[in-house]
């Protein structure tokens, strides 16, 4: 990369880091895209789109089995990208990561294996009630073939976490908690390190998807003291295909495997296999190399750029935004906790949700309008749908104006 640490935390604050975006471009000229939907998937700087082309040009080939140069520069990328990955989330070892799809596979993963050794009929998994779906049916799925029960815990009408509510919850049977690090329906960002303590107190393992978390903070997984953490490399301005799972290294050398395959294997025979260690042993089959040198990539950009200008960015964006959009007569935000990330969920007089997207994108400002895979958080504020704008580094105080523009115009256009 051209730039130094210093100068990208600079563009940040000038708002000139859009410039290292591509998708922002139409030859070589700004093409006015206000994108405002990075909680769905964030775009991709230059840096991460050629270090996977220069991975497939110049180092590409399988890993762990190759006995010739390119392999081992494979699979030096791929684990080094492991390590990266390990640096970013603070985690003590290296084998304590193992690469998956995304946060998605990740839950699954962890409920076919974690959690089908953990919970019985009777017991309790904990949620709360702003998971994504990807943190609600893969627990449900497990409870249904265990007995086990999803308990659910309550969230404010700001859109908070509520944790008396959490704590009382926490009972003798609870065998397992499972709880967005933020939520992207609303933007809240939950208490997670409050939530494990309270959670060990009484002997609970933790899982949290981190999946809207890692753009916006940074995160140590030995100060959380989680028992598992997952992300997608997709909303960290990584490519798609590609996350990681971080569990603590007792919990993972102690689970069975997920899928059987290549690679997750010590030894074969019709009669019996044994399986090789973590994290080998939960990433069967070849996985998405290109896409490990595309994450690091990212979490080298978005590390360079540093979490404190992207902190410090967001509050600004949030704070701003906030302002702006409350002025808007009919206009209500769905989601004001005290803590939140630059995510703005909303609801217009009654005009629905998808045509407020579709006007919005007639006037090149891209959001997501729907239940955001949240349905019961949309269920909780009595609403079938909202329309969302999430912000990522490379946006701005204009882009929030731009938004605010063309809902001020939307509303001209319906009469209000
Ligand atoms: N959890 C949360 C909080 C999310 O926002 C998302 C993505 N919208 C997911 C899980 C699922 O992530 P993925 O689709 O990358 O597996």
């Amino acid at each position: 990369m051209s730039h130094t640490n210093n100068s990208l935390t600079h563009r940040l604050k000038d708002g000139a880091l859009r410039r290292d975006f591509p998708i922002f471009r139409t030859n070589s000229r700004d093409n006015g895209l206000i994108y405002l939907d990075s909680g769905a998937s964030a775009q991709k700087p230059h840096s991460v789109l050629t270090s996977i082309q220069d991975f497939y040009d110049s180092a590409y080939a399988n890993i762990h089995r190759g006995v010739y140069q390119l392999s081992e520069e494979a699979t030096l990328r791929y684990e080094g990208g492991r390590e990266r990955v390990r640096r970013f989330l603070n985690a003590r070892r290296v084998e304590e990561i193992v690469f998956v799809r995304g946060t998605t596979e990740a839950i699954n993963l962890l409920a076919s294996t974690f959690g089908r050794s953990k919970v019985g009929p009777g017991d309790e998994i904990l949620i709360t009630h702003m998971e994504h779906h990807s943190n609600i049916v893969p627990w449900q799925m497990l409870c249904q073939s265990t007995g086990a029960h999803l308990v659910v815990v309550p969230i404010t009408d700001d859109g908070a976490l509520d944790l008396e509510e959490f704590e009382r919850l926490l009972g003798p049977r609870t065998k397992l908690v499972s709880v967005a690090h933020v939520s992207n329906a609303l933007g809240t960002i939950n208490p997670v390190k409050e939530i494990v303590r309270l959670a060990h107190d009484k002997g609970v393992p933790v899982v949290i998807d981190g999946a809207q978390a890692v753009p916006h903070l940074p995160v140590d997984v030995q100060d959380l003291d989680c028992d598992f953490y997952v992300f997608s490399g997709h909303k960290i301005y990584g490519p798609t295909g590609i996350g990681a799972l971080y569990g603590k290294a007792g919990h993972l050398a102690a689970m069975p495997p997920y899928q059987g395959g290549g690679d997750m294997i010590e030894s074969v025979t019709f009669d019996k296999t044994t399986y090789a260690p973590v994290p080998a042993r939960f990433e069967a089959g070849t996985p998405n190399i290109a896409g490990v040198v595309g994450l690091t990539a990212a979490l080298d950009y978005v590390d360079a750029v540093g979490f404190e200008a992207i902190q410090e960015h967001g509050e600004d964006l949030l704070e701003h935004g906030t302002r702006l959009l409350e002025e808007i007569p009919g206009l209500r935000i769905v989601g004001t906790a005290a803590r939140k990330v630059p995510v703005f969920s909303f609801v217009l007089d009654d005009i629905h949700p998808h045509d407020v997207g579709t006007f919005l994108a007639g006037a090149n400002v891209a959001v997501r309008a729907g239940h955001h895979c949240a349905q019961p958080v949309m269920e909780r504020f009595g609403v079938p749908a909202t329309t969302r704008a999430s912000l990522g580094i490379y946006n701005t105080r204009e882009d929030l104006q731009a938004l605010v523009d063309a809902i001020l115009q939307l509303r001209r256009f319906f009469g209000k």
